[in-house]
C-alpha cells in the first residue's frame, strides 16, 4: 500500500467574539485544517509554516505548546489505495486576511461549534475536539 503523510495545523486567532478557527475548501469537496505534504528534509513544523505561507499568505503563527496529534485514513487514486497520515500541530495567529492559492476553492474562519460542524471528515472532528478537551476552549 502507498504511504503518504502530510503535517498541518488547527489555526485560529483572537476575535472579539473569541476564537475562531480556520478552515479550507479542498478541491474534492471537503472542509479541513490547513495540510499539506510534508517535503525532503522538513520537521512537521517546517512544513506547516511552509504549507500556511503558500495556502493561506499568513506568515505569523505561534505553535501551542503540547498539542500535536495525528489523524489517518485510507483514500484511492487511479485505483491504488493509499493509506495517509497526518500530523497536526495547533498555532494561533493575528492575521484575519487570507489569500488562497490555486489548491482552495474557499476559506471561512468560524467558532469553535460552527467549525466543528462545518468539518467533513469525523477523523477530523474528533482531532478537533481534543481542542476543547484541553480545557483550550471553555
Ligand atoms: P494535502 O493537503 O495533504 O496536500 P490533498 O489535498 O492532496 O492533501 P487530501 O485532503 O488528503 O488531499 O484528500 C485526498 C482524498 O482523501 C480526498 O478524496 C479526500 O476526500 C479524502 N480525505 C481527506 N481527508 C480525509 C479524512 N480526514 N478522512 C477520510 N478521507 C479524507
Amino acid at each position: 500500500m502507498l504511504e503518504e503523510r502530510s503535517a498541518g495545523t488547527i489555526l485560529y486567532q483572537e476575535s472579539p467574539l473569541g476564537k475562531v478557527y480556520l478552515l479550507l475548501n479542498y478541491p474534492s469537496g471537503h472542509w479541513d485544517f490547513v495540510k499539506g505534504n510534508i517535503e525532503k528534509g522538513e520537521t512537521f513544523r517546517q512544513t506547516v509554516l511552509r504549507e500556511v505561507r503558500e495556502e493561506t499568505g499568513i506568515t505569523d503563527i505561534d505553535f501551542v505548546e503540547g498539542f500535536e496529534d495525528k489523524v489517518e485514513y485510507h483514500y484511492q487514486r487511479d485505483g491504488q489505495v493509499i493509506h495517509k497520515e497526518v500530523i497536526f500541530f495547533l498555532a494561533s495567529t493575528k492575521t484575519n486576511d487570507v489569500v488562497l492559492s490555486h489548491e482552495h476553492r474557499d476559506y471561512i474562519w468560524l467558532n469553535f461549534n460552527d467549525a466543528l460542524k462545518k468539518l467533513t471528515y469525523k477523523t477530523a472532528q474528533k482531532l478537533f475536539k481534543k481542542v476543547k478537551d484541553l480545557g483550550f476552549e471553555s
